[in-house]
C-alpha cells in the first residue's frame, strides 16, 4: 500500500479566468508523479459572485458551470464539461478526487420574501433583542437560467431558519425566522453557532433533508467523486450530516460504486473535546481537519523558540483520534487576508510539512498554495515540500518511534518495511538552536549511513549495531535521514 497524500488544490486568489478546471486536467499526471494521490477540488457549482466566486456563497448546486446565471457560465473554475473532464482524467491517473460541498447557507436569493423574524444578540444568538417584527429577506430562489433542469425545487423563506440582512430597513443583524428554532446540536459559540451567513438552511425540515439528499445522489450520479469536503459543519446540525453521510453512503454502495467515499468535515475549533463530540455524534463516518494541530504549529512557530515542543502534539485530533485526523499546514481561509488568517510562518514550514507528511498517522492535505507559491501575497512555495512529498511516497513507511521528549530538539523515525525498498526516515527538528539527538531507527539499519534529504547537515549518520544513531539538526529547521540508496534517488528524480 502506498501512503495517502491528499492536496487541496486551489488557494484564495486563484485567477479568475475560468481555467482552473483545464489546470489540474493537464497537471494530473505531474501531480500523480510528485505523489499525490487524492485531490480536494473547490466548490464547482454556481456563487452568488459568478465569476468571482471562490465557491462558498452558494447559489445554485445544480449549476456547475452550464447555465447563464449571476452573469455567467463558467465559474470561476471554468465549464461544467471541464469540470467533469478533470475529475475523469484524475481518476485515470489513480487520484481520489474529493469534492467541497456547502450545505449550511445559500446566498444571492433571485427575490425577496417578507418575512416575519425576532432578531438575537449577535454574541448570543438564544437571546431575542426584539419584538416579533417583519423584515424583507432574500430568501427566493427559482433559478430562472436553469428553467428546472435537473430539479424543479425551488428555495423560500420556509426552507431557512435566518438571515442577516433586511432589504426594507438595509440593515445587519441576526434575524431568525418566527416559529423557527436553531438547529439544537451545532456548536456552542454565540449561544448557537447554527447562524453563519447567508439564508441559513433549516435542516430539520423535512423538505429541505429531502432535497439535500436528492442533490447529494445526483452530485454523485453526474461527478463520480471519490469523496467529499464538508464546509462549515460546526454550524449545521450535528444530526443532519449523519444522516445524509448515511444515505449517501448506502446509496453509493447500492450503485456498487461510492460506497467506501472519504469524507473530511471541516470543524473549525481549538477545543479538542469538541471535534471528538462532533466524531461521536457522526459516529465516524467522517474525518476531522486536524484544527488544533494547525494552531499549536503557530504558537510554535511565534513563540521566538520557547515553544515546548514536547507538547506539539497535545489536544491534537492525531493524538485523541488519528484515523480521523486530516493533517494541514495552511488552507484557503488560513492564507493572508482570508477569514480565519493564521498562517504559518515560512521558516517552520518545512518542520510542520516533514512531521504531517512523514508521521505512521493522519492524513496529510498540502495546501496549493504552499506547494505552488500564492503570486497575489509573493510567497514562495514552501521549501523541501515537494521532496517530503515524494519521501512520503517512497520511504515513509514501517514501525514508528517518537521522540518529543525535549522542549527543543524533537523528532521521530519509522523503521521501513520490506514492501518499499529503501524505505525508513528519520526526522528531527527544533524550533530553536541546532542540536543533536540520538534516536531508534531498527536494528535492521546497523551499520548503514544515512543522509539529510532537506541538505541542511552534510555529515552523514552510520547507524550503530544497537539500531541507535545520533542525528543533528540545524537552528530553527528540519532534518529528513534517509538511506544513501534513497538519497540517490531523491536526488536524480527531484
Ligand atoms: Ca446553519
Amino acid at each position: 500500500m502506498t501512503n495517502r497524500t491528499m492536496m487541496q488544490y486551489f488557494e484564495w486568489y486563484l485567477p479568475e479566468n475560468g481555467l482552473h478546471w483545464k489546470r489540474v486536467t493537464a497537471q494530473a499526471e505531474e501531480l500523480k508523479r510528485a505523489g499525490i494521490n487524492m485531490v480536494w477540488l473547490p466548490p464547482a457549482y454556481k456563487g452568488a459572485a459568478g465569476k468571482s466566486s471562490v465557491g462558498y456563497d452558494v447559489y445554485d448546486m445544480y449549476d456547475l458551470g452550464e447555465f447563464n446565471q449571476k452573469g455567467t457560465i463558467r465559474t470561476k473554475y471554468g465549464t461544467r464539461d471541464e469540470y467533469l473532464e478533470a475529475v475523469h482524467v484524475l481518476q485515470d491517473q489513480g487520484i481520489s478526487v474529493l469534492c467541497d460541498i456547502v450545505l449550511n447557507h445559500r446566498m444571492g436569493a433571485d427575490e425577496t420574501e417578507e418575512v416575519m423574524v425576532e432578531e438575537e444578540l449577535a454574541t448570543n444568538r438564544n437571546q431575542d433583542i426584539s419584538g416579533r417584527q417583519q423584515i424583507c429577506a432574500w430568501t427566493k430562489f427559482d433559478f430562472p437560467g436553469r428553467a428546472d433542469k435537473y430539479s424543479a425545487f425551488h428555495w423560500n423563506a420556509s426552507h431557512f431558519s435566518g438571515t442577516d440582512w433586511d432589504d426594507a430597513g438595509k440593515r445587519n443583524g441576526i434575524f431568525r425566522f418566527d416559529g423557527k428554532n436553531w438547529n439544537r446540536e451545532t456548536d456552542s459559540e454565540n449561544g448557537n453557532y447554527d447562524y453563519l451567513m447567508g439564508a441559513d438552511l433549516d435542516t430539520e425540515n423535512p423538505e429541505v433533508i429531502k432535497e439535500t439528499h436528492d442533490w447529494g445522489k445526483w452530485y454523485l450520479d453526474t461527478v463520480g467523486m471519490d469523496g467529499f469536503r464538508l464546509d462549515a459543519v460546526k454550524h449545521i446540525g450535528f444530526d443532519f450530516y449523519r444522516e445524509w453521510i448515511a444515505a449517501m453512503q448506502e446509496y453509493g454502495a447500492a450503485q456498487g460504486t461510492e460506497s467506501n467515499l472519504f469524507i473530511v468535515g471541516e470543524y473549525w475549533a481549538q477545543e479538542i473535546w469538541k471535534l471528538t463530540h462532533y466524531l461521536d455524534v457522526v459516529e465516524h463516518r467522517l474525518s476531522l481537519f486536524d484544527v488544533p494541530l494547525h494552531f499549536n504549529f503557530l504558537a510554535a512557530a511565534t513563540s521566538d523558540g520557547n515553544f515546548d515542543m514536547s507538547r506539539l502534539f497535545e489536544g491534537t485530533l492525531l493524538a485523541a483520534d488519528p484515523e480521523h485526523a486530516v493533517t494541514f499546514v495552511d488552507n484557503h481561509d488560513t492564507q493572508p487576508e482570508q477569514a480565519l488568517y493564521s498562517f504559518i510562518p515560512e521558516w517552520f514550514k518545512p518542520i510542520a510539512y516533514a512531521i504531517i507528511l512523514l508521521r505512521a498517522v493522519g492524513t496529510p492535505c498540502v495546501f496549493y498554495g504552499d506547494y505552488y507559491g500564492i503570486p497575489h501575497d509573493n510567497i514562495k512555495p514552501a521549501q523541501g515540500l515537494t521532496k517530503l512529498v515524494k519521501i512520503r511516497e517512497r520511504y515513509a513507511y514501517g514501525i514508528e518511534h517518537i521522540f518529543f521528549d525535549d522542549i527543543s530538539i524533537v523528532g521521530f523515525t519509522r523503521e521501513g518495511d520490506i514492501e518499499h525498498s529503501n524505505s525508513g526516515v528519520a526526522v528531527l527538528c527544533t524550533d530553536s538552536v541546532q542540536g543533536r539527538k540520538r534516536m531508534y531507527m531498527g536494528e535492521a539499519f546497523a551499520g548503514k549511513c544515512m543522509v539529510d534529504a532537506m541538505g541542511g547537515i552534510c555529515e552523514k549518520v552510520t547507524i550503530g549495531a544497537d539500531g541507535w544513531g545520533e542525528f543533528a539538526v540545524n537552528g530553527g529547521s528540519v532534518s529528513v535521514w534517509v538511506t544513501e540508496d534513497a538519497w540517490e534517488y531523491l536526488y536524480t528524480h527531484l
